[in-house]
């Protein structure tokens, strides 16, 4: 049973006072304290596994109770889940937890010249969370943020007389600052670096950095706005494979889903067994590095039902961005009442054209459900050429799949 934990019961067991007091936290929420009747104790790993996992939600509901104030400086609010409507909220200290990450993961040295890409305002997190991590590394910063199509090379030119070293984002804008230099002819030979968060790692941008900066590694951190950073990367782990920090402890309920429990005490989230919706298992990393780490497999939520019928995205857009001319792919699914009326797969394109039709044929032919779901009205499955794909304003993220209703 311990072995679906990250850390074993002797290094885990002693800091569930954190967690004990987050259950009591959690018991003066009136919408969730009926949850934890019957609980008296959280003594073991055991005691923790049986407890009820924590939705987005009923973090938030929570955060809206307790208003955590930090101990010292300012408190923070940053934008946590929900994909409409008004943003939900998560807490922060000044520094972000991130002395506990640098502790573990030094990236960046001293000697670094680093571009901050992540998106800076709007209540987001992660531009203010990467630039403590710069801050302990004690490097040079160039607090760049998100950027316009048209002002990329401009900003590329300035990065090569500058040498810089690093850049950090989230994959998607990494992959449009790639993209944008190569179609552009620009090289980083200074880049060493590439800093990630806030999605999965995406393949193509392999072959972009090997075009543009042949130096260049990738390095990931992976957490949400609700955990703050749970485990992090090199260039010799997997990409999907993360070491987790000791005050983060990771459960892999029997369903495979992952949970989360914050043992640090400054956490003003009262993060216990909290789950983000990824699936992940406790592997040993290829690294070499001792101790369990934690691949993530993604979310569950990457399978959507279209009539009646489950279709794997991110296989479909994986396949489609290997496609010559395919920068990024979406999925955008349109549906009426809750029924599919249609299906369009929308093509972020640089270079050559793609070749629409023959790459729309191909999925038709090689995808079962695809194929079936659409039987009587192949027309109602699409696939286009666009300038830009469809962004959330809010989270500053490009998802692989967007559902709309059609009016
Ligand atoms: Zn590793």
């Amino acid at each position: 049973m311990t072995d679906s934990f990250s850390l074993t019961p002797e290094a885990a067991e002693p800091q569930l006072r954190v967690a004990r007091n987050s259950l009591e936290l959690l018991r003066t929420v009136p919408e969730l304290a009926q949850r934890y009747t019957g609980v008296d104790r959280l003594r073991t790993l055991g005691d923790l596994a049986a407890l009820p996992p924590m939705m987005k939600d009923d973090l938030n509901t929570a955060l809206a109770h307790l208003e955590p104030k930090a101990e010292v400086g300012a408190t923070w609010l940053f934008q946590s889940g929900g994909s409409t409507g008004a943003p939900k909220v998560g807490y922060a200290p000044t520094g972000f937890y991130m002395a506990g990450v640098y502790a573990q993961w030094r990236p960046l040295d001293r000697d670094d010249v680093f571009v901050n890409a992540w998106g800076a305002g709007r209540m987001w997190g992660a531009h203010f969370l990467v630039a403590a991590l710069a801050d302990l590394s004690g490097c040079q910063v160039l607090s760049v943020g998100s950027v316009t199509r048209d002002e990329y090379a401009d900003w590329l030119a300035f990065f090569a007389t500058r040498r810089v070293t690093a850049i950090g984002g989230t994959p998607s804008v990494l992959r449009l600052w790639f993209a944008s230099a190569r179609a552009a002819g620009v090289k980083l030979p200074a880049l060493r670096k590439v800093l990630w968060l806030g999605e999965a790692w995406q393949p193509q941008l392999d072959e972009d950095m090997a075009a543009v900066a042949p130096q260049a590694r990738r390095w990931g951190m992976f957490g949400s706005t609700e955990t703050w950073v749970v485990g992090t990367n090199t260039p010799d782990c997997p990409e999907d494979t993360f070491h987790t920090l000791p005050e983060q402890l990771v459960h892999v309920d029997p369903d495979g889903l992952l949970d989360f429990t914050t043992l640090n005490p400054e956490m003003l989230n009262p993060v216990l067994r909290y789950r983000t919706g990824d699936a992940g298992e406790l592997v040993s990393c290829p690294c070499g590095r001792p101790g369990r780490s934690m691949r993530v497999l993604g979310r569950r939520d990457s399978v959507v039902q279209v009539r009646g019928l489950g279709l794997h995205v991110d296989e479909i857009i994986g396949r489609v961005e290997r496609e010559p001319g395919v920068t990024r792919a979406q999925f955008v699914l349109t549906e009426q009442g809750g029924r599919a009326t249609g299906v369009d797969l929308l093509l972020l394109t640089g270079g050559p054209a793609p070749d629409v039709e023959r790459i729309r044929a191909d999925l038709l032919s090689a995808t079962f459900t695809l194929s079936t779901a659409f039987q009587h009205d192949p027309e109602s499955f699409r696939v286009r050429a666009v300038g830009a794909l469809i962004s959330n304003d809010r989270t500053g993220k490009t998802a692989n799949l967007v559902v709309r209703e059609d009016s």
